[in-house]
């Protein structure tokens, strides 16, 4: 091994609006940009993509998707305009099989991706591909993908999930207190992480009612397995952001190594 293993991260991402917002959130991936050793590239599992089959992105510039209603112009106008990587795209399927996933021209990169990267790269000069989340809610799927990601990690590549542990916009309340369900799981999600009990949470529909509810659409839970499947047993975790925005949207970040 050339080069020290890079950490791999799970930032919860929650309103586009943290890309242009001087916040709590913001300013922790600010900082861990500048802390994370740099990257040569980034490997981007977002919520904010999901494909029948798994896919990954081949093209060499990546538009910025901006895949939101409602918001100031000043986002809508936002560009990312990090380079992509057909070479980290080629290598992603070298590792997970060309059965398994297939290479995707016409994406780009949406905003689980650059609100996070807008505020850790501010620069733009990283290579990012982004991975789909084949549709499937079955977590031992994303996990086992997950898993076949590890040498990346030792040639200088950041696999970055993103999306929310806790998240349903259907309850959302702005400027409301956490709902006590959505601290439970959260709280269980830390525990679980905490003892590198990673089988309950692959299994995230027999955990009962808190994660039925802090997971009723998966999409946003689902990039967290493929980050959990990379931590290697002498591994550490780090959190982050550990806070309940608009009563239902864990902000929690994690990271191992
Ligand atoms: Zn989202």
């Amino acid at each position: 091994m050339s080069e020290k293993r890079m950490p791999v991260l799970f930032i919860g991402h929650g309103s586009p609006m943290n890309a242009i917002e001087e916040n709590e959130f913001s300013q922790t991936w600010q900082t861990l940009g500048e802390a994370l050793p740099y990257p040569k590239a980034i490997l981007s599992i977002s919520a904010h993509w999901e494909t029948p089959s798994t896919q990954v992105t081949g093209m060499a510039a990546p538009k910025t998707i901006h895949d939101f209603y409602g918001f100031p112009r000043e986002l809508n106008e936002m560009q990312y305009p990090a380079p992509g990587s057909p070479e980290l795209a080629k290598r992603v399927i070298q590792l997970l099989g060309s059965e398994r996933v297939s290479t995707d021209q016409r994406w780009g990169l949406d905003h689980g991706t650059w609100s996070v990267l807008a505020r850790m790269y501010p620069q733009a000069d990283i290579p990012v591909v982004q991975l789909s989340l084949g549709q499937t809610r079955e977590g031992q799927f994303h996990y086992d993908l997950g898993k076949e990601l590890l040498s990346l990690r030792d040639e200088g590549v950041l696999i970055l999930g993103s999306g929310n542990v806790v998240h349903n916009l259907g309850m959302a309340d702005p400027g409301g207190e956490a709902f006590p369900w959505a601290i439970e799981f959260d709280q269980q999600v830390k525990e679980c992480i905490e003892k590198k009990d990673h089988h309950p949470l692959i299994h995230f529909q027999q955990m009962g009612r808190s994660a039925l509810l802090s997971i009723n659409s998966a999409e946003h839970y689902l990039p967290l397995l493929y980050i959990l499947a990379l931590q290697q047993p002498d591994e550490e975790v780090t959190f982050y952001c550990e806070k309940i925005f608009w009563g239902s949207l864990s902000m929690r970040c994690v990271q191992f190594g």
